[in-house]
């Protein structure tokens, strides 16, 4: 039998505020933009860490972009940068960072990345920083640590790891955590979870109406949002996969990606 997700599984690691928490000690989340014309991705990260409980929200945007990004948010503050350096600065006072969404498949983005796994920050790594490693997977698994997660479609984990067959997923799945070292979400109708240490779940209650642009970048976002609140990573990308589909199936055709952060407060009062 398939070791099924369950909010059973981990709905007591899930965290809630205490009645003397400050906002510094909810988790800080920072999402790395793309430029000028491709910030809606971590737009939609930022959003879906606030909503999922993050204290603070960062989006660390290159120069171009940052006065496009900071036109349109509101409760998350905008930083800019010009240099991998000058990111490692500013994620040394984060708990964790997403970087990938509309990142650019560029040398800029590896660079940034190498800059993020030399901080204590964890990291999600998704779209264009896994599929810029394509032919130098190795580059990639050498940033990162065991609390880092990372969350392809199948397109990008072959890519990735060509030699593991998508078609036995939860096998492959397993092997390329042990492989790279942290946390894969292999996504998909049913997303697989596997962590290093062989702990793995699928998940049941995916919805096609999730295939949508910008439906990965939210779940991405909430990943981060979670472990940034220090909620273990495995965990974190269980919950986060299992309440981004839940928030969906409250829709119907026409949902976008834009909806599904504003479902997240009644997922989680359902949790609660
Ligand atoms: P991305 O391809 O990065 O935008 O991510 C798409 C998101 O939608 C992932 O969380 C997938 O698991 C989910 N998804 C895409 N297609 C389906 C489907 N047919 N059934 C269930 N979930 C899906
Ligand atoms: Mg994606």
């Amino acid at each position: 039998m398939k070791p099924s997700n369950h909010p059973d599984l981990w709905r007591d690691a899930l965290p809630w505020p205490g009645p003397d928490t400050h906002k510094h000690h909810r988790g800080r989340l920072g999402v790395v933009s793309g430029g000028a014309l491709r910030t809606g991705a971590a737009r939609l990260a930022a959003r879906a860490g606030l909503r999922i409980g993050a204290g603070l929200v960062r989006i660390l945007c290159p120069r171009d972009a940052a006065l496009i990004v900071a036109a349109s948010v509101e409760a998350i503050m905008v930083d800019e940068f010009s240099s991998p350096e000058a990111l490692f600065q500013l994620a040394g006072a984060l708990d964790a960072v997403v970087i990938g969404p509309a990142a650019g498949l560029t040398e800029a983005t590896a660079l940034n990345l190498a800059a993020l796994g030399r901080t204590g920050a964890a990291l999600i790594v998704d779209a264009d920083a896994l599929t810029l490693f394509k032919d130098r997977p190795k580059d990639l698994f050498g940033c990162l640590d065991r609390d880092d997660v990372l969350t392809p479609h199948e397109g990008e984990f072959e890519r990735l790891f060509p030699d593991l067959p998508v078609y036995g997923r939860e096998v492959a799945a397993s092997k390329a955590s042990e492989r790279a070292g942290a946390v894969i979400v292999l996504k998909g109708r049913e997303t697989v979870i596997a962590a290093p240490d062989g702990r793995k779940v699928v998940n049941g209650n995916g919805t096609p109406l999730l295939a949508t642009a910008g439906s990965g970048d939210v779940l991405a976002g909430m990943i981060g949002g979670l472990v940034a609140q220090r909620m273990d990573s495995f965990d974190a990308a269980c919950a986060a996969v299992w309440m981004h589909a839940d928030a969906a199936s409250r829709f119907g055709p026409g949902l976008i990606a834009e909806d599904l952060s504003e479902q997240l407060p009644s997922v989680l009062r359902g949790l609660a």
